[in-house]
Formats: C-alpha cells, structure tokens, sequence
C-alpha cells in the first residue's frame, strides 16, 4: 500500500512516498481506509530526531487521519463504509492512569505515527475505542484535524484551563493549528480572546474569528496591551507553545490566581520560572498533551453544537508531502495543512 514514510532522521530526504505493507487487522481492531489528514508539529519532530521516542525505521508518519471502516468486528458498534475519525493515542486500559479514565497519561501509551506506524497510508489498523463517528457536517480534511489540533485545545482550555464565559484568554502565537483551535473553542464558549502574532494579516484573520484584541508583537508591547484592555487587572487564562520567548510575559499578562497552560516549547523549554511572582501571586501553572477519549467525545459534541469547522490552509497530494513540511517549518499557514490520502 502508499505511505508516507521516514527511514532516518534529518531533513526531507528521508522522508518517502512509496509501497510499506499493509497492517493486518486483529479480533478488536478496526482497518480503516484513510482519506485525509493534517500536519502536526510532531511530525516534523519524528522526521527530524524522533529523539525519546521509542520507534521502529522504517516508520509511517501521521498522527491522526479521517477514512472509512473496512473491516470490524461485528460487536465494534461500528460498520464497514462508516466514516470515523481516529484518536492517536492507543492505551493500555489498566494502568492507575487508564483506570481514572485519563488514558492520555497511561504509563504505556503508543502514539499512532510516533510509536507506532502513522495514517499517512492508504490503511491504518487501531483498536476499536480509538475510532470515532466523525461528525457530518465536516469535511474529511477538517474533520480530520480533530482528532489531535482541537483535541489539544479542548484540554488546555477547558480541563486544565478551566475556562469561563466572560473571562479573558491571551493566546500566543496566533496561525499555529492548535492556537486557531484554541480561539474557536474559547469563543464559543463565551469567553473574551486576546491573540499574539508576529504577522498582522494573522491578526486580522484571528479578529475576523471573534478575537477582540491583537497584538502586533513586532511593535506592540504585550504586557501593556493586555493591561490596558483588561483595565490592569491581567487575563484569567494564558494558552501558549511557544516556551522560552513568550515565558515572561505570559507571567506578566495573568491575573492573581491566574492559570497559564503551555503544550509546546519551540523557541526553547528552560524560561526563567519567575518563582516570586508565581507564589507571591499564586498563579497556577499546567502542562497539557493531547487529550483522553471521553474528551475527544465531548469535544465532537461541543464542534456539533457549536458548529466549529477547523480551519484548513491548505491542501497536498500524498506526493507533495515535502513542500508542505516545509511550509509547517516556516510557520506561514493559518491553522492546518492538511494531506489528501486518496491522491
Ligand atoms: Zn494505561
């Protein structure tokens, strides 16, 4: 079968399209029929080190993906031509973590396309419980982004961040899938959305979505912007990846009390702690990866409800997967790139 697929770690040149086998299924797994997916940060990390994580050359990139069930078992409450949504994250349902029923931090958890082979392939074998109705009013592509991008958001801005209607939310680094995520999650809900960027035409776009404040980094300073529209009081909620360059301010930007949620460190992951402020104004200070499956369940609900579409940049054939690495590289899309898989 085509995949997309890794035989060493470097630049592009190890990364290929051609013929891997194809997965078998076993009593319990779903062969799924891939037809679209999206590209993560973490696939540029896979192509890049893989460092820490355990995996196999060669390996299958992709972490989540949207297709159609081939095969299932007759009880998967699922049936051939179904089309699904995949959860990457594949547990091992007995750790003190999976029996709590946040199977995101099981002790063995294997990661579809980090781990294990990815879905940038014609078929993907996952346990039954790792695939999911995709909702209808979708398309394959935006679907398909859900499953990791609004998942991640999902978690940091409603279970650890805990966000409410009317509060204030400063989103770094707006055009990023997960901060696009983030906006649309936290704007439904009701609350007030202030975004970063080093692009104004990324702000723009971010105020069209709902955002009421951008702030243009290159000229604007962060700390003040939030001061001022917040009438010095500081925002309730920081969601960021961004790590080292954002650090200070993010601390600076909370309110008393205030919860900062970071997934991410791409311009370095040792800031100064700022311990001072941290106890002194007792602020609150989550890491977040990913998301359980009863989140994922409730995300599609909420995306149903609210009738959240993911924002897609753009479209490749399985063939241009090397131009669109690189274009995630650069960091010029607005929200995802996404891989069609039938072509
Ligand atoms: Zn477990």
């Amino acid at each position: 079968m085509k995949a997309i697929y890794i035989d060493g770690h470097g630049g592009n040149d190890v990364v290929h399209v051609g013929k891997r086998p194809k997965p078998q299924r076993h009593a319990g797994d779903v062969l799924v029929r891939m037809q679209a997916s999206t590209l993560n940060q973490v696939d540029l990390y896979m192509r890049n080190t893989g460092a820490g994580i355990t995996h196999q050359l060669p390996q299958t990139l992709g972490i989540e993906g949207f297709g159609h069930v081939a095969e299932c078992d007759a009880d998967s409450g699922l049936k051939v031509g179904d089309a699904v949504v995949i959860h990457p994250g594949i547990s091992c349902g007995q750790c003190e973590f999976c029996q709590r029923g946040d199977d995101v931090l099981c002790t063995r958890i294997s990661l579809v396309g980090e781990h294990r082979d990815g879905a940038w392939s014609d078929y993907l074998v996952v346990p039954a419980s790792n695939v999911l109705l995709a909702p209808s009013y979708l398309n394959a592509y935006e679907a398909a982004a859900l499953a990791v991008t609004h998942l991640t958001a999902w978690r940091m801005v409603v279970t650890q961040g805990q966000l409410k209607a009317g509060q204030t939310v400063l989103i770094f680094g707006i055009g990023g899938g997960v901060s696009v995520a983030a906006l649309q999650i936290a704007q439904a809900m009701g609350a007030r959305v202030i975004v970063t960027s080093r692009h104004a035409h990324k702000i723009e776009r971010a105020k069209r979505m709902g955002a009421e404040l951008g702030i243009h980094t290159p000229d604007e300073d962060v700390v003040k912007s939030v001061m001022a529209f917040t009438g010095k009081r500081g925002v309730d909620l920081v969601i960021e990846n961004v790590g080292e360059a954002v650090w200070g301010d993010a601390m600076k930007s909370l309110v008393r009390g205030g919860r900062l949620v970071t997934c991410g460190a791409t311009s370095g992951d040792q800031p100064p702690a700022d311990l001072r402020r941290i106890f002194i104004r007792q602020l609150q200070i989550f890491g977040s990866t990913l998301g359980n499956l009863q989140e994922f369940k409730d995300l599609l609900a909420f995306c149903e409800q609210h009738q959240i579409r993911p924002v897609i940049d753009r479209v490749y054939p399985m063939d241009q997967v090397h131009e669109a690495l690189e274009v995630m590289s650069r960091a010029e899309q607005f929200g995802k790139l996404a891989l069609d898989l039938s072509a």
